[in-house]
């Protein structure tokens, strides 16, 4: 099964043409829950996680975010696929 995650953010290292996220999986998480974790609390985790309720859509955020050309885009061991 293959799976489209469409997304705008275009300042992400992850971000493609055609409004498309290249990585290779992604974490969504709560605004607090993202703010208060590090870089590398992030896909890789995800199983050990305690799921978390955000009440409304502007409460979440995609964890895996990283600026495009920051020093950090190692830091969660997320793949940019071709
Ligand atoms: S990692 Fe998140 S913010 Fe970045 S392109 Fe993918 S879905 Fe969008």
């Amino acid at each position: 099964m293959s799976q489209h995650i469409h997304c705008i953010v275009s300042d992400c290292h992850y971000y493609a043409q055609g409004n498309r996220c290249n990585a290779n999986e992604i974490l969504v998480s709560t605004d607090d829950f993202a703010v208060k974790q590090p870089d590398n609390v992030d896909c890789t985790m995800a199983k050990q996680l305690t799921p978390v309720k955000a009440g409304n859509c502007t409460a979440t955020a995609c964890k895996t975010y990283v600026s495009k050309g920051s020093g950090d885009i190692r830091a969660d061991g997320v793949q940019k696929m071709s």
